[in-house]
């Protein structure tokens, strides 16, 4: 069963069985390639290695054989021809940029994607002459009307942080292919599980495994999926040259996260649903934010879009600021950080964390309130989740 085709299996098989090829000591799980060089036969052999002629190991910052099993094991659930894994999801959006752009070039992106997201653009791209424009990631004619000529790609993160606003992929990937760009899609909240972009139009794919592909927030890690022809052309030459790798030991860790996926993914959604329902029931909450409730203004796309909900949840509290930090200090088991994606649940508050950077004029026209609290629903019992949210309700 070692150089089996995985094309064929369901991605809870491909997660578990693919990409490790089994070696001579006959082990069952997967090894840990700990080398950062390999040993080649000959000066012959070295040199066919090199230049790409024969496959095979070089060196760790761009060939290793358990950075591979996760890379295999990404493709496959994303239904991409190949992954590259880098060593952050920072460092994979970054390989994206410089492996595409050049002076001059434009991205359209939207608003509401990660706060270093939109440093990396503005700040690095933009000292570089990239100009970026950011639109609102459900106003589909918004899109269209920020397309220049020069512009090389649409980014967009769906679900988005923090208001878990749905975009429509196959409609956006349609936009950027009329107008020659590509569509750049974040899939860090869905995972493949959930969400597989690239079946809806979508050319490049690009993760966070720092969140719920680990699922227990313990490396930092990111990856990027797309096509041979992109990863050859664009990114891979880049990986190589710029050298921001995933380390060996970080690859063990989230190709194991990977074999669970499927059913801590569906452990989140349901928590998560549950959760949603039970907040919009609570008198003290004005409005809740997930697109399995009928309520959400998306509700139909998500449903159509994602194969669940999944596992972040936000809501507004009436008295903004002071009754958001009151319900948070009064939690006992919930863990106060940003992080997300962890068997552990976590609930911040955004508008004094991860998006407290931005002016309160920003914030307010992304919706951003001062009483909106977001929880990243993790897999402890729901009942004790709500009942440490109760304390302060
Ligand atoms: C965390 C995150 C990133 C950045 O990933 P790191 O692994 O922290 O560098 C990018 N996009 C989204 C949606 C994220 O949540």
């Amino acid at each position: 069963m070692n150089e089996q085709n995985w094309n064929h299996y369901a991605p809870e098989t491909q997660a578990i069985r693919a990409g490790h090829n089994r070696t001579d000591e006959d082990e069952h799980s997967m090894p840990l390639f700990m080398t950062s060089s390999y040993v080649f036969e000959s000066a012959e052999q070295a040199a066919l290695r090199f230049t790409g002629k024969q496959a095979g190991n070089i060196y760790s910052r761009f060939t290793n054989p358990t950075v591979d099993v996760f890379q295999q094991r990404l493709a496959l659930m994303e239904k991409g021809e190949r992954c590259l894994a880098f060593s952050s999801g920072m460092a994979a959006i970054m390989a994206i940029g410089m492996g595409l752009l050049k002076a001059g070039d434009h991205i359209v992106s939207s608003r509401s994607v990660f706060g270093n997201t939109i440093l990396m653009f503005e700040n690095y791209f933009g000292k570089f002459g990239v100009g970026t424009d950011f639109v609102t990631l459900t106003d589909l004619n918004a899109w269209e009307a920020a397309i220049k000529p020069n512009t090389r790609f649409l980014f967009v993160e769906t679900p988005s942080n923090p208001l878990i606003e749905i975009a429509d992929i196959q409609a956006l990937a349609e936009i950027a292919h009329r107008h020659g760009c590509l569509l750049v899609v974040d899939n860090v909240f869905c995972t493949p599980i959930l969400q597989q972009p690239l079946l809806l139009g979508a050319d490049i794919v690009v993760h966070s495994a720092t969140k719920y592909i680990d699922g227990q927030g313990r490396c930092v890690g990111g990856a990027v999926v797309a096509s041979n022809e992109i990863i050859d052309k664009y990114i891979y030459p880049y990986l190589r040259t710029g050298g921001a790798t995933m380390s060996a030991f970080n690859a063990w860790v989230f190709a194991g996260g990977l074999e669970t996926l499927v059913v801590r993914m569906k452990a989140h959604c349901d928590n998560a649903f549950e959760l949603a329902k039970w907040l919009e029931q609570q008198s003290a909450v004005t409005k809740v934010h997930y697109p399995g409730l009928v309520s959400h203004a998306q509700h139909e796309l998500a449903k159509r879009q994602q194969s669940h909900f999944g596992g972040v949840v936000s809501f507004e509290l009436a008295d903004g600021k002071d009754q958001a930090w009151q319900l948070i200090n009064a939690t006992q088991m919930l863990s106060i950080t940003a992080n997300l994606g962890d068997v552990k649940t976590t609930i911040t508050h955004p508008a004094s964390t991860t998006h407290g950077r931005l002016t309160p004029e920003v914030r307010a026209a992304a919706g951003i309130k001062d009483g909106l609290v977001r929880i990243s629903v993790g897999l402890e019992n729901i009942d004790d989740i709500k009942n440490d949210l109760l304390r302060g309700l």
